[in-house]
């Protein structure tokens, strides 16, 4: 049995507080969902006025590659929950403040726990722990730290491979190199397009797949859930589209079921995890993992009752997920999502929201973002159809109807 769940009041002695580190577009939907349940909602991110922070009870700017200002900012807001919904943060102290809470019996908890965001805050910690510890199927990888070691990975791995920067998200510094033309030029932008400037990369040998999927896994208190699996495209290795149910092989399922069932229990705790998995035919490759709502997973605000954030508010609570006894969380039905870009500089304004909208069973969400400076999403449209293909189809049409202008 599992401790029955209490939730006081915000901005009382009694309140239920839970810190986001991070406070995007998806961090956003999450402190929506804990709202509802009436959590006090603190929101953390490094610059002013981002989405979550609008929906938030109170919001902090700071560093959070900084361990000093983390540490600081737990000491001063007492959280119960610590929810970290990006990488780019000092997880080391994560792991520190775990650890003295621990022995201090303090109540806060790190969702779903320090470990699993240290892991995952970049390519290598996660990587290791799949291929390595838990033997799972991954691409071949080398990491390199020269560009003559690259040279020589690339060599080893052949042609054509993808190369990463080992703390880089949204495509950003990665390139797939199809000929040896390619070689430098991909080395010299992984340089570049890293979180923390030069560093570190993975090269990975290229897995010709047939489709690549999310597969949104719950550990909550009572066991592991999944969503049904989330198809996507990816340009640039950043999402476009998204959609579900992708239709795979049972026993492809199986595969990527069992795969993300590994990996999570390893990583442990309750929350939400987009497991990122190839699949050729029926074979699985596991990829990447969030400990958290993934980006992909935009597509349930409109395919489910029970949104990937409405999912995470709950596991992380202990509150009860609904799902039939082999543990699938149920569909409305097909359904997608389209990412709305901006590129430029400005603040994003949104013309003709009513004619994104015309088509019934269509849906979006304006982020809110205060600013764009370079390429930046800015929304998405998602779309209930017959099939996937046709739910992609109005999701792409609400996406172009919709005008983002740059002020
Ligand atoms: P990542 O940032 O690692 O999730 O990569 C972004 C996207 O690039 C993936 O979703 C894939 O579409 C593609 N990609 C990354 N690694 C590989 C690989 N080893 N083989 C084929 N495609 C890849």
């Amino acid at each position: 049995m599992t401790k029955p769940v209490v939730i006081g009041t915000p901005h009382s002695e009694h309140a239920l507080r839970v810190l986001l580190l991070g406070s995007g577009e998806l961090g956003k939907e999450v402190a929506i969902e804990l709202q509802r349940f009436g959590v006090e909602v603190i929101a953390a991110d490094r610059y002013a006025d981002a989405p979550a922070m609008q929906v938030a009870h109170r919001c902090h700017v700071l560093d959070m590659l900084e361990g000093a200002a983390i540490r600081a900012l737990i000491e001063l807001e007492k959280p119960h929950l610590v929810v970290p919904e990006i990488e780019a943060i000092h997880t080391e102290t994560l792991v520190e403040l775990e650890r003295e809470f621990a022995q201090a019996g303090t109540a806060t908890r790190i969702v779903p726990t320090a470990r699993a965001a240290r892991l995952t805050m970049d390519r290598e910690g996660i990587r290791r722990l799949a291929a390595e510890t838990l033997g799972l199927p991954t691409s071949p990888y080398r990491f390199v730290d020269t560009r003559e070691d690259y040279h020589q990975a690339v060599r080893a791995l052949g042609l054509p491979c993808v190369v990463k920067p080992v703390m880089s998200s949204s495509g950003k510094g990665q390139s797939l190199v199809r000929s040896d033309a390619d070689i430098d030029a991909a080395w010299d932008y992984a340089q570049t397009g890293g979180r923390a400037g030069a560093g570190r990369v993975i090269v990975e040998g290229f897995v010709d797949f047939d489709y690549e999927i999310t597969l949104l896994t719950v550990r909550h208190a009572a066991g592991t859930a999944f969503c049904p699996p989330v198809g996507h495209l990816q340009r640039d290795g950043d999402y476009r589209e998204s959609w579900q149910p992708q239709p795979m092989s049972a026993q492809a399922l199986a595969g990527a079921c069992a795969i993300a069932k590994a990996v999570t229990d390893d990583l442990g705790g309750w929350g939400l995890f987009g497991v990122e998995l190839f699949v050729k035919g029926d074979e699985v490759w596991f990829s990447e993992v969030s400990p958290r709502p993934h980006d992909t997973g935009l597509v349930t605000l409109i395919s489910q009752e029970l949104s990937q954030f409405a999912l995470h508010a709950r596991a992380i609570l202990g509150l009860p997920i609904p799902a039939d006894e082999a543990g699938w969380i149920d569909l409305i039905g097909p359904s997608a999502s389209c990412a709305v870009l901006a590129q430029g500089h400005g603040v994003p304004v949104f013309g003709a929201v009513d004619a994104a909208l015309r088509a019934p069973r269509t849906a979006l969400r304006l982020f809110g973002k205060p600013r764009v400076e370079g390429q930046r999403r800015v929304a998405v449209t998602l779309a209930r159809g017959e099939d996937a293909e046709q739910a992609r189809a109005l999701a792409r049409e609400a996406a172009s109807a919709l005008v983002v202008e740059l002020r």
